[in-house]
């Protein structure tokens, strides 16, 4: 009974794992920096036996064969960095790299995955196929390292007929997980756009050219590509957070500067709306006698959970967990770099519930005060490498 096996297996290492996201907790380093994490998570490997190949800098790839024949091929991931906060919380664990923080649960996938490692490998008389470890660097950071893995050939020999990850959630409870079928996050990408005017006193509007009002009339109708262009069925989300105007009272500014994030569940509409944002903004400047610089900086593409092989995941987290620890998920307009293996290769992106109110472990993520429920790990392990073996076909 693999199942039982795992969960016993999964109960041993509990105790490690904790251990292992402790230490990468208080020694979180920031995207295309984690030095110290990949030299850590290679360690790890060596202790299991495993080797490994070095891929974007920090990233690491391991594989696991099972020793039953079979050619299927799984792959799961991990990312590893930290983000530049200052921790707030006051645990024994706390970050000792001032401004720097896993405030995104990073620490917890990496050790988490180790530990799946660690169960897979206690197990390989067991099953036939072969998972594949990716730990990943630079999640936060564009262009993200699960692109640059990619590209440095992360999904061939073997080439996997399936990745999963796994990401923190502290709105579900430990203990439970969720899935999504389907597009589940969005693409982002980010606009920075300067308006030109010409300054002057606040008390002769007829001898400047206000670019202020030029940049209101152009907030206000970009919001129309969202309300009369993008499909109504399909999400779309268009928010500018920063707008600086840095004239006075009576001072109208040469210029304004604006911050904003496009975020969309569709390639081509994302593309056509870049054509259309810019084309207005460009428009509306021009035609109030200012101009403007429109730029677009492309980010992750939406993530997608493929059909057939989430419905099939999702029922072995059922066997694993019960019906009752297993929850559906709702469009998350947020990013994810995962999002790049689910547009080349068959993905499962679900959520580890981290959550625990009666110990106040409620944060968000990308907070100062975001913590984990560690006993998220009592399942985080055991899970992964059940649905690994499983899918491949055990
Ligand atoms: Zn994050
Ligand atoms: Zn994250």
């Amino acid at each position: 009974m693999i199942k039982e096996q795992i969960q016993q297996l999964s109960k041993g290492i509990f105790n490690d794992v904790v251990a292992n996201r402790r230490h990468l907790h208080s020694h979180p380093e920031l995207s295309f920096q984690e030095y110290e994490t990949s030299a850590f998570i290679g360690r790890k490997l060596d202790e299991l036996g495993l080797t490994y190949q070095k891929m974007a800098d920090n990233g690491l790839v391991a594989l696991i064969k099972g020793e039953k024949p079979s050619d299927k091929v799984i792959a799961l991931r991990a990312d590893m960095d930290a983000l530049p906060i200052t921790e707030v919380n006051e645990v024994a664990y706390k970050s000792q790299n001032i401004g720097v923080m896993h405030a995104c649960g990073h620490d917890a996938h990496t050790s988490s995955l180790l530990g799946t490692a660690k169960i897979l490998t206690a197990l390989k008389s067991q099953f036939g196929g072969t998972v594949k470890l990716i730990f990943q660097p630079a999640e936060e950071k564009l262009p993200g390292g699960a692109s640059l893995m990619i590209k440095e050939g992360v999904l061939e020999n073997p080439k996997p007929q399936a990745v999963i990850g796994q990401h923190v959630m502290p709105l579900i409870d430990a203990g439970k997980v969720g899935f999504r079928a389907g597009k589940y996050m969005a693409s982002t990408d980010e606009i920075y756009v300067t308006v030109y005017g010409k300054g002057g006193h606040g008390a002769q509007p007829q001898q400047n050219i206000d670019p202020v009002i030029i940049t209101a009339h152009i907030l206000t109708a970009l919001q129309t590509i969202i309300s009369r262009s993008a499909d109504p069925k399909s999400p779309s989300v268009l928010s500018f957070g920063k707008v600086i105007a840095n004239g006075a009272t009576n001072v109208i500014p040469n210029e304004v500067y604006l911050e904003g994030t496009f975020r969309t569940m569709d390639e081509k509409w994302r593309s056509e709306a870049h054509v259309k944002m810019k084309k207005m903004a460009e428009g509306i400047a021009e035609s109030m006698g200012g101009s403007c610089d429109f730029n677009i900086v492309r980010g992750y593409p939406f993530l997608i959970n493929e059909e057939k092989l989430t419905a099939s995941v999702r029922g072995f987290a059922e066997d694993y967990l019960g019906k009752e620890n297993v929850l559906d998920l709702d469009i998350w307009m947020a990013a994810e770099d995962f999002a790049y293996y689910s547009q080349v290769a068959d993905s499962c992106f679900y959520r580890l519930g981290t959550r625990n109110e009666s110990r106040r472990i409620t944060s968000s993520v990308h907070t100062p005060t975001f913590d984990i429920d560690e006993d998220a790990f009592k399942i985080s392990t055991g899970l992964m490498a059940y649905m690994a073996i499983k899918q491949l076909g055990n």
